[in-house]
């Protein structure tokens, strides 16, 4: 023990060294004036006094205030001050890989060192880290894994959990678990990071908590919500036939009340959008509102104009587009592209920010770009607190973003796009007002803004419960039920015994709700059971090569288009792989013929040619790769397997696959002389028209 002491005192003084000599150089200096500057900084000690002082801390600040990045440090450098540096072991949970990757990355260049020293990550699949490790940033699925093999977490000093308010299903999870352990490991210090408001509710879950407020500072950001912005194009959004002042019976109307500014192409296609939203019919009432607002009506030819103003008309800056989600994105930044809307192509860079990119445009991202260059990032709703860019001075939203949601009656998980909360758009709005007074343009109106939810639901009430489930039993938690009831919101007891119900009849679960050998596999599978079981099954009868493009295929968005103006045309070209009467098999043969095409570099004529999404198929391409190290990693094959070309392509074994991954949710197609009906395989129910429809488009068994 005395040995083992002498050579942490020496390693720690050693990382004292260092950081010494780093701070005192040219770079470490301007690095350390930039900490210096931010509000979490001018906290440091009164956040390190609170956390000595107790086990469990709540610390809550604007977004970009430094919490990501300068919290873990403080930890790691009171500790090196200290001359504990190595006997520290901080782990700091993000929800996104992608945080994960770029945070490590700024806190190792922060600190004048290179990724895997005294910082590093692992995220699945991927990561970064030495022996000499003390601060490890890393997806919250990660260290639910680590809990797996290492109950206690032992060696581990300090869990910081990040981005709490998101209130994700993992987090969630997690904090469970960690109430547990806190009152056997005492000496375990666990932080919890969030950017909004919710800091009570966390505080009132670990008995009391104290909570630590980083005070922030934001620029005025100038509101723009449609009807202003609509303004701008040369018509105004105006109420008509309104009853009285609480809004009964308001009905609002498109004039003209201005010559148009400026008559371009843009200009038209927004007129032409405008007109087929109809507001005529448009009520704005209540939650209703909600409903028949859509803003595809209007869309990118909005978020055009809007930009184009901007480059043509606005002062330096960049401009942040908040959109519902990746394909959104691809299809806008193309349209941007090979129309050139925006001018002088060396005077725009172009970027894209969302959970898959690579890090070299992560990069990009954060760096300034030369004067008269006017930086442009398309993002999903990942800027709103999880990555910061500090130049944004214009930002679009439009109000939605995607995210899984759960009907608890038909056993139907989704993940579509929903409007955001007035919280988000909030955090959304914020991001424009870092460096000097903003802009922020709402591409809905201002009672749709109202009719918003204050928060959004908590991943845990409205998504599957199915492999939360399966991760309790395989950490040995206990009952499903009676270890969900101790989360801080639980869901419904139906959510939950649907849940069970449906590992059971998949064969996950024994009567007894112990986990089986199928189940301990699922469990090691990152993804929802019934496409890990696909997996398994291909694996096992070796059809794995065929199964991986259905199962990927059945993770992305259906790569088949159907242009409205070229219906026929798309029907007919998706018809010539759709021998054997099924989407799934449709989908092999399209991807197969697109890998074909692509290794001679035509893949994109491929896509054009048969219509079909070039970024789906590329999305699909970079999935199979992921799920086939997963297999290989849980040993279903054997690693050294170098391509799928031996597996069998035997389309009946890859229908069995297919059916038996997806039951329950089958049904048979059973013939009458004049119709046909719809029977559940489970317990031959013959199902409702609606609900025969749902079926249908869920998993097109009529083949099967
Ligand atoms: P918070 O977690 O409180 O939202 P962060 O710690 O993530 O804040 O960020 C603090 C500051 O560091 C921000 O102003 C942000 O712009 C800057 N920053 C964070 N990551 C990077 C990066 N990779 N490159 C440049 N600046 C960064
Ligand atoms: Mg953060």
């Amino acid at each position: 023990n005395a040995y083992m002491e002498k050579i942490l005192r020496q390693r720690s003084l050693q990382m004292r060294d260092q950081q010494q000599a780093w701070q005192e150089s040219p770079e470490g200096r301007r690095m350390l004036e930039f900490r210096r500057s931010l509000p979490a900084y001018k906290k440091k000690e009164a956040i390190l006094s609170v956390i000595s002082r107790n086990q469990v801390v709540i610390i809550s600040g604007e977004t970009g205030c430094g919490k990501t990045t300068q919290i873990p440090q403080f930890i790691l450098e009171s500790e090196v001050e200290s001359v504990c540096g190595a006997a520290c072991n901080i782990i700091c949970t993000q929800p996104r890989r992608i945080s994960a990757m770029s945070v490590s990355e700024r806190v190792a260049s922060e600190r004048g060192e290179k990724l895997g020293e005294s910082v590093g990550y692992k995220v699945r699949l991927e990561g970064m880290k030495g022996r000499d490790t003390h601060l490890l940033f890393c997806t919250t699925g990660i260290l639910l894994r680590r809990l797996l093999a290492d109950r206690k977490l032992k060696g581990v000093t300090h869990v910081i959990v990040d981005e709490i308010h998101e209130r994700g299903m993992n987090e969630d999870f997690l904090l469970i678990i960690l109430k547990e352990l806190l009152p056997h490991r005492p000496e375990l210090k666990l932080i919890l990071m969030s950017a909004t408001l919710d800091a009570e509710l966390f505080s009132s879950y670990f008995n009391g908590a104290p909570i630590m407020f980083i005070p922030g500072f934001t620029y005025p950001v100038r509101t723009h919500f449609l009807e202003n912005i609509l303004e701008m194009t040369g018509y105004r959004l105006t109420p008509y036939n309104q009853i009285d002042d609480y809004g009964q019976e308001r009905m609002w109307k498109m004039n003209k009340h201005a010559p148009r500014k400026r008559k371009s192409q843009i200009a038209s296609a927004v007129e032409d959008a405008i007109m087929a939203a109809d507001f005529k019919d448009y009520s704005l009432q209540t939650q209703e509102s909600l409903s028949c607002w859509n803003p595809d009506c209007i869309g990118f030819s909005l978020i055009e104009y809007i930009l184009c103003n901007i480059c043509e008309n606005e002062r330096p800056g960049a401009v942040l587009v908040f959109m519902t989600g990746w394909d959104d994105i691809s299809s806008l930044k193309e349209k941007l592209l090979t129309h050139t809307v925006l001018g002088d192509a060396n005077r725009v860079l172009l970027l894209t920010c969302h959970g898959s990119m690579a890090s070299s445009e992560q990069r990009l991202i954060f760096e300034e770009p030369e004067d008269g260059v006017r930086k442009i990032v398309l993002t999903t709703n990942i800027a709103e607190t999880s990555i910061t860019i500090n130049d944004v001075v214009f930002v679009l939203d439009c109000g939605k973003a995607k995210e899984t949601s759960y009907d608890a009656l038909n056993n139907t998980p989704c993940l579509l796009p929903t409007w955001i909360s007035k919280v988000s758009a909030k955090q959304r709005r914020g991001r424009a007002g870092r460096v000097q007074p903003g802009e922020c343009y709402h591409l809905y109106p201002r009672c749709v803004y109202d009719a918003f939810a204050e928060y959004q639901l908590p991943e845990i009430l409205r998504t599957p419960l199915q492999s939360l489930c399966l991760q309790i039993k395989s950490l040995r938690l206990g009952s499903i039920s009676e270890f969900l009831s101790r989360a801080l919101q639980s869901p419904e007891t139906l959510v939950v015994q649907n849940a069970i119900e449906y590992l059971k009849i998949i064969g996950a679960l024994d009567e007894d709700e112990n986990l089986t050998i199928l189940g301990r596999c699922l469990t090691m599978l990152p993804m929802e059971p019934k496409l890990g079981k696909m997996l398994i099954l291909g694996a096992i009868f070796n059809c794995l090569d065929p199964i991986l493009t259905v199962v990927a295929g059945l993770s992305v968005r259906d790569p088949f288009l159907t242009p409205l103006d070229k219906r026929d045309l798309a029907e007919e070209a998706k018809s010539q792989f759709c021998g054997a009467y099924s989407d799934h098999l449709a989908l092999v043969r399209a991807y197969e013929g697109w890998r074909d095409a692509e290794m001679d570099l035509g893949g994109y004529e491929y896509c054009w040619k048969n219509f079909l999404s070039s970024q789906s198929m590329k999305a699909i391409d970079a999935l199979r790769r992921e799920f086939i190290c997963l297999v290989k990693d849980i040993g279903l094959v054997d690693s050294n397997t170098a391509s799928c070309n031996e597996w069998s392509s035997d389309v009946n074994l890859i229908r069995a696959i297919i059916c038996y991954g997806l039951y329950p949710g089958i049904c048979s197609v059973v013939h009458n002389e004049k119709s046909f009906s719809l029977k559940t395989m489970e317990d031959g129910q013959v199902l409702l028209y609606s609900l025969c429809l749902i079926q249908w488009c869920f998993c097109l068994v009529e083949a099967y």
